[in-house]
């Protein structure tokens, strides 16, 4: 009986990458010659790219009718790119890799192997070893941010994980779920847990083009992903306002017990301007983390999509619009 061939889907968010599309094309598809026994789509998701990566994918798309594009109406970040991957692939196996080469296909034959040969994996992902060719302030906010966060959270993330990970369809079909508005994938990735096998690999620097990450952008990432998977911030809100309660009570004393003792001359003046000026702080910054919630809860109430496309070739998505 003649089996029909696996399918694999290789989910590429692509942001101005008109630069590394044509060369990560050339080394996808020398990966799918050699993994012959199975079945290749290839999504690659433009993330309203303002050069000439659509018309590039267009391209592909004409010669090649693994190639699936789809055109988001601006740009609605990485995350967004992902979701739609995963919500449009049809594969048995998913894999998600970024478009610069920074997440090497050739190890794809290798992570299939680990899926194939060992039931009990569900998705073998990938960490670096290092972090050569980082700036130092860049690495050091990354390993705090890995150390607070596994901390605080509930989510398992491994320092220097990426997104490049190959899983079982029912590990996607999960994700798919979490259809939260505020998304952070290695939160989720680790939220939701199922059986991981991770692959270390040394760094590989951008085959070309710039970084789209800018370090203002990785910290608001970083910000997001705290509060989407710890609650940490508030508790440690309503904990400073609960020493300080304390603390103020012990000044209160003091302060009568002074003044029984010692009458009252008028001093302390700039004092009482420290410590009005430091509680306020403290208020205003406790405000700030309950704000940074209410608003997250009021972005997850609306319901938006998480993405627009408005351009594509896949039938199916043509079809429900
Ligand atoms: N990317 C995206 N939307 C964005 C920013 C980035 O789809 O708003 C894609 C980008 O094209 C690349 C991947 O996400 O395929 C990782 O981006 P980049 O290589 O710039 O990040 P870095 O590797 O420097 O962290
Ligand atoms: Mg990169």
């Amino acid at each position: 009986m003649i089996q029909d061939k696996k399918l694999i889907s290789l989910i590429i968010p692509c942001y101005n990458e008109e630069d590394t599309l044509k060369i990560l094309y050339h080394e996808i598809c020398q990966v799918s010659a050699v993994l012959n026994k199975y079945e290749f789509e290839y999504l690659f998701i433009d993330d309203g790219s303002k050069d000439s990566s659509l018309a590039i994918l267009k391209e592909l798309a004409e010669s090649d009718r693994r190639v699936f594009f789809y055109g988001f109406s601006r740009n609605f970040g990485k995350e967004a790119a992902m979701y739609a991957g995963f919500s449009n692939a049809k594969g048995d196996y998913i894999a998600v890799m970024d478009a610069d080469m920074q997440d090497p296909p050739s190890l794809l034959p290798s992570m299939l192997e680990i899926l194939e040969s060992d039931e009990a994996y569900d998705s073998v992902a990938t960490r670096r070893k290092n972090r050569e060719g980082e700036p130092f302030l860049r690495s050091f906010f990354a390993k705090l941010f890995y150390k607070i966060i596994n901390r605080i959270s509930d989510a398992d993330i491994m320092d220097g994980a990426r997104d490049f990970r190959l899983m079982k369809k029912e590990m996607v079909e999960v994700i798919i779920q979490m259809s939260e508005y505020n998304r952070f994938s290695k939160g989720i990735f680790g939220w939701i847990g199922f059986r991981t096998c991770w692959l270390s690999y040394n760094n590989v620097e951008r085959a070309a083009g710039k970084t789209k990450w800018s370090f203002w952008n990785l910290f608001k990432y970083s910000i997001d992903g705290i509060i989407n998977f710890s609650q940490v911030p508030l508790t440690l809100a309503s904990w400073s306002g609960i020493i300080l309660t304390i603390i103020s009570f012990f000044v209160v004393l003091f302060i009568i017990i002074r003044k029984l003792l010692f009458g009252d001359p008028v001093a302390g003046w700039a004092s009482l301007v420290c410590i009005i000026t430091f509680i306020g702080g403290i208020q205003l910054f406790c405000m700030g983390i309950m704000g940074q919630y209410l608003a997250k809860m009021y972005l997850e109430e609306k319901k938006r999509p998480h993405y627009i496309i408005s351009k594509t070739n896949d039938e199916d998505v043509i079809k429900v619009r």
